[in-house]
């Protein structure tokens, strides 16, 4: 028996020997199938094209035409899973805030199907940084946590800066107009390398942009991003 990390209905979990071979599906047992089911997933035919935000049809949403108007070129956004849904808040809320890293793996095979076209095409992974005081807290890049086996270029930093508020305390406004969050550490001429940028959650689109105009500035070719949940 094991009891819903989501919830805290006890259930058996049903491991076929499928299930026993791959340690991955072992760890969905972390969630109940009732839980599991409320997630709702994103198709491509039902989202924007810009942000992944599910909807009616592969348009354009109206944040990515502002987007587009700004001069930025769209991040073609793919996301797995609707955050603004009651059960995968309470996931983020368990894997991020009270810090629980096994959670993590629960979605690593979704997010590994969302890389597949980019790996095979040698596009470079960038991880959005967390920043050090969440860091310090918590104890690991939560986007890390989502694809454990996979590796990840940390080429942006937080800037520290004191008494910041948290972009999760934030309002919408507030977050686009934050002055660029990060700091560039990554080979100061990126050759036209083509990048694919991952974070858990994509909220205004801010800090992904805030990142692309970063990694243009050092020479990079392409840039998307991959996302958890939109
Ligand atoms: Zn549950
Ligand atoms: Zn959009």
């Amino acid at each position: 028996m094991s009891e819903c990390v989501l919830c805290g209905r006890t259930f058996s979990p049903k491991l076929s020997l499928a299930r026993l071979v791959s340690l991955t599906k072992i760890k969905r047992s972390l969630i109940c199938p009732q839980c599991f089911a409320g997630f709702e997933k994103i198709t491509y035919a039902n989202a924007c094209w810009g942000c992944g935000r599910k909807q009616s049809g592969r348009t354009l949403c109206k944040d990515c035409r502002r987007w587009q108007q700004k001069g930025y070129e769209l991040l073609e956004n793919k996301a797995c899973y609707v955050y603004d849904e009651p059960h995968m808040k309470k996931y983020f809320a368990c894997y991020k805030f009270t810090g629980d890293y096994q959670l993590g793996t629960v979605f690593q095979t979704d997010m590994r199907q969302q890389l597949e076209w980019y790996l095979k095409r040698k596009w470079l992974l960038v991880v959005i940084p967390v920043d050090e005081e969440t860091y310090q807290k918590r104890g690991f890049n939560q986007v890390c946590g989502l694809l454990p086996q996979v590796k990840l270029n940390s080429y942006l930093r937080h800037r520290q800066k004191m008494g910041r508020k948290k972009q999760s305390h934030k309002n919408r406004q507030e977050r686009l107009q934050v002055p660029q969050p990060f700091s560039y550490v990554g080979p100061m001429d990126l050759k036209q390398q083509n990048i694919l940028l991952l974070d858990d959650i994509y909220t205004t689109g801010s800090t992904l942009y805030h990142a692309s105009a970063l990694l243009h500035e050092h020479n990079s070719g392409k840039i998307k991003s991959v996302t958890l949940a939109r």
